[in-house]
């Protein structure tokens, strides 16, 4: 766990803990200090203390002396002794120590046998009086000896008469009052300790209460020892008063700067954690309230930065919000933003069981209006398209501009059907009012329409579908689509097709079939048309009708065209070399058309076969050339020019007529298969292709049908003059080698009516 440690508390621990430090080292080092003071005067006292004993027990130990050596030298005591008469000598004893205060007296003859003594029977048997009968007769001296429990100082001095007959023993008792006296002199706990040796050398002692100097009583050793101690706690005492009031003062100075530091730190922290509160506000995106810090400091001046940054970022991002969710040019609602309409608006036509009618209306021909007047011609008139959009707008209705040339409306509580007319209101609106530079532009749409629920309940699908129903009305050159349910599942297969041509076209997926031509006049095969064939490795086999407008959308069809073109020239080729005479048409699209290097590409794959340009027929349909005339015709001189053959295809589906074809590059006109088709069973038909054909042999155009499924209608599009036929009577489109066997298997049929039907081979 990470633990946070706030300002406040780090500014307290910054005065708080120096402050302790430093006053709890001062405490103990003064105290040391003190102690040691303490100590060493102690120990002083203890060494003078010991002077003063020994000084005081020498002066007393002389005159002790002196009174015993008074005894010795008394008369009496010697006469007694010499007449061996006790009663006198115990007198003189007795007499004399009271004299003297000494508190024993023996006299011993030389062997240490006691003549006399004052002690009682009991004392003086015990050991010390022994010990020191032991050392008697050596010389005089003096000693501290215990006798039944009690400590005795002894002087020992011979009885001369004139020669040595005997000694002379006084003893004082070491009492209290002794003891006493030494404390009062020295100032320090005397004691008197026995023990069983001589007492050690003096020495300072201490332990944790005193320090303790041992002495022998007498000079030059002793059993008995005076002890003078010194008790520390005593020592201390004057001290521990002052160190009670030092810690007092310390203490007292810490709580007091601690509650300063307390209220100082508040004081700082309250700003910043004012401002850190703000801070998250903000971060959670609530930029709500001004921070108040009441002061002219710093940290005011802090808080109304903030302030005005609070305000800038709120400003900003609002601006940036929008920004994200509104088109730049239009400042309508943008792709996420109307995705997100649309799903409240779906919410509230579910809870109010209402139907809503989602519109994909598109601007046409945006790109060749950019590419003649401009981008910001472009952009000024989606500006106004938008501006007319929305002042039309009604009640409830939403609309968004979900891209470039694309707007969405929202009709809520109308069904698909419903909204067409609202859809007609829009194309007069946009078609007249949009001015440019003081023209008046009629604007095209095409409308896609989706309806929830019908076609889907979610918003993203709505969109979509409305989108595949305006690209459907593009593509089927409608003003208004509504949705068709399953149109999707196509819509996405188109896509896959489209995706997947590039790469087929890399993988040899793609066939070429051929289908044959013949000519009518002798039956001989003239020609076959290349048609392309796709080998989906997932989607199967497809035919041309499935993805030939997909390429044609995409931009792929030119790749396609120069495969489909290389491929023939190449079959035409080997035809040729096996013997087969063979004319080969291609297809072309609007797009090639449009392509100024398609003529030096035909040449380039006509050379690289070394074949004749009149071997090579290129069918293009009426539509595709009325797209761009006048570009198309650039595209068809230039390759006529090559001496290639120019064949106008699905002739009679289109809305041109003969008379604006006259000046196209041609030389063939090909008759659509719908009306050989149905030609023996619709004599109207059958009158527009012979109005075609008489038209175009006036033209000087040769005529070729297709579709031609039966050998009646064989004799029918013969009789009215075509000189090719095409169709599944003959053969239908077949691979490449397999043409050539079929060539070579067919059996020529003259169907002319001129002449008899007869086998020419
Ligand atoms: P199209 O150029 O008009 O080709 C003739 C179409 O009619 C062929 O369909 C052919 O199979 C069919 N057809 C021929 N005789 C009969 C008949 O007796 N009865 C019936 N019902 N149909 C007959 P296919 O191969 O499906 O081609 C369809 C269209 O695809 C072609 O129409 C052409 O416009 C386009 N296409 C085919 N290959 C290419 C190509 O390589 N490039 C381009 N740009 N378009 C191509
Ligand atoms: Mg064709
Ligand atoms: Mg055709």
């Amino acid at each position: 766990m990470k633990f946070r440690t706030s300002f406040r508390s780090k500014l307290m621990l910054l005065t708080v803990v120096p402050l302790a430090v430093a006053q709890i080292v001062t405490l103990f080092a003064t105290m040391r200090t003190v102690e040691q003071d303490i100590n060493s005067r102690a120990q002083e006292s203890l060494i003078t203390g010991k002077k003063v004993v020994t000084e005081f027990l020498d002066v007393r130990a002389e005159q002790l002396r002196t009174s015993v050596e008074v005894l010795a030298a008394d008369f009496g005591l010697k006469e007694a002794t010499a007449t061996s008469d006790e009663t006198t000598i115990r007198s003189v004893l007795e007499n004399h120590s009271k004299r003297v205060y000494a508190d024993m007296a023996i006299l011993v003859d030389l062997d240490g046998t006691t003549i006399a003594s004052t002690l009682s029977v009991a004392a003086s048997q015990s050991g010390g009086i022994a010990q020191l009968l032991a050392e008697v007769s050596k010389r005089s001296f003096e000693s501290a000896v215990i006798i039944a429990d009690s400590a005795y100082h002894v002087f020992v001095v011979p009885l001369r008469a004139p020669i040595t007959v005997g000694w002379v023993i006084l003893g004082f008792r070491i009492d209290d009052a002794l003891m006493t006296r030494l404390e009062n002199l020295t100032g320090l706990d005397v004691s008197i300790v026995f023990s069983t040796d001589d007492a050690p050398a003096p020495k300072v002692v201490s332990d944790e209460q005193s320090l303790k100097l041992q002495m022998p009583f007498v000079t030059g050793g002793s059993r008995v020892s005076v002890v003078l101690q010194r008790s520390l706690r005593e020592a201390m005492l004057p001290y521990i008063e002052a160190r009670r009031g030092l810690i007092i003062f310390a203490t007292s100075l810490l709580i007091f700067v601690a509650v300063a530091a307390a209220l100082f730190s508040t004081s700082i922290a309250k700003p910043l954690r004012t401002l850190a509160a703000a801070s998250r506000k903000m971060i959670s995106g609530n930029y709500e309230g001004d921070v108040c810090i009441a002061s002219d400091d710093e940290f005011g001046e802090l808080a109304s930065s903030f302030n005005a940054m609070r305000l800038a970022i709120a400003e900003r991002e609002q601006r940036i919000s929008h920004q994200a969710l509104h088109d730049s040019l239009t400042d309508l609602p943008n792709r996420t933003k109307t995705l997100q309409m649309l799903k409240v608006a779906i919410e509230n036509a579910t809870n109010e069981n209402r139907r809503m009618a989602v519109l994909c209306i598109r601007l046409a021909r945006m790109g060749e209006i950019s590419s003649t007047l401009g981008h910001k011609a472009t952009d000024e008139l989606i500006t106004q398209a938008a501006r007319h959009l929305r002042a039309n707008l009604e009640s409830g209705d939403l609309l968004g501009h979900t891209g470039t040339n694309e707007f969405v409306l929202l009709l809520p509580g109308l069904e698909a059907e419903d909204a067409l007319a609202r859809v007609e209101r829009i194309e007069q609106i946009l078609g007249s009012g949009v001015i440019l530079n003081n023209i008046d532009v009629a604007l095209q749409t095409e409308v896609g329409i989706a309806e929830f629920p019908r076609h889907a309940i979610t918003a993203a699908d709505l969109l979509r579908y409305a989108s595949i129903a305006c690209t459907d009305a593009e593509a089927g050159n409608e003003r208004v689509r509504i949705y068709r349910s399953g149109r999707e599942e196509e819509f996405v297969r188109r896509l896959r097709v489209v995706s997947d041509l590039r790469a087929a076209l890399r993988h040899d997926e793609i066939q070429v079939w051929y289908q044959p031509k013949v000519c009518l006049q002798d039956g001989s095969v003239c020609g076959a048309e290349a048609l392309v064939r796709w080998e989906h490795p997932e989607l199967g086999f497809l035919y041309p009708d499935e993805f030939i407008p997909a390429a044609e959308q995409s931009g792929i069809i030119v790749h396609l065209t120069r495969y489909v073109l290389t491929e023939a020239v190449r079959q035409c080729r080997q035809w040729l070399d096996e013997g087969l005479d063979l004319n080969v048409s291609v297809n072309l699209s609007v797009r090639d058309l449009l392509d100024e290097y398609l003529p030096y590409h035909v040449l380039q794959i006509l050379k690289d076969h070394e074949l004749k340009p009149e071997q090579l027929t290129l069918e293009v349909t009426e539509s595709s050339i009325m797209k761009n005339v006048a570009h198309s015709v650039l595209v068809l001189e230039c390759l006529r020019d090559i001496g290639v053959c120019i064949s106008i295809d699905d002739f009679g589906t289109g809305h041109s007529s003969l008379a604006q074809i006259r000046n196209l590059p041609l030389h063939e006109l090909k008759i659509d298969k719908s009306f050989i088709m149905t030609i023996m069973d619709d004599p109207q038909n059958e009158a527009i292709v012979k109005t075609t054909v008489d038209l175009a042999h006036n033209l000087d155009l040769s005529v070729v049908v297709e579709g031609v499924e039966n050998e009646a209608t064989m004799r029918r599009v013969a009789a009215l003059g075509c000189e090719q036929a095409q169709g599944y009577f003959l053969s239908k489109p077949v691979p490449a080698d397999e043409l050539a066997n079929w060539a070579n298997d067919y059996q020529a049929v003259v169907y002319s009516e001129r002449r008899q039907a007869t086998i020419l081979r």
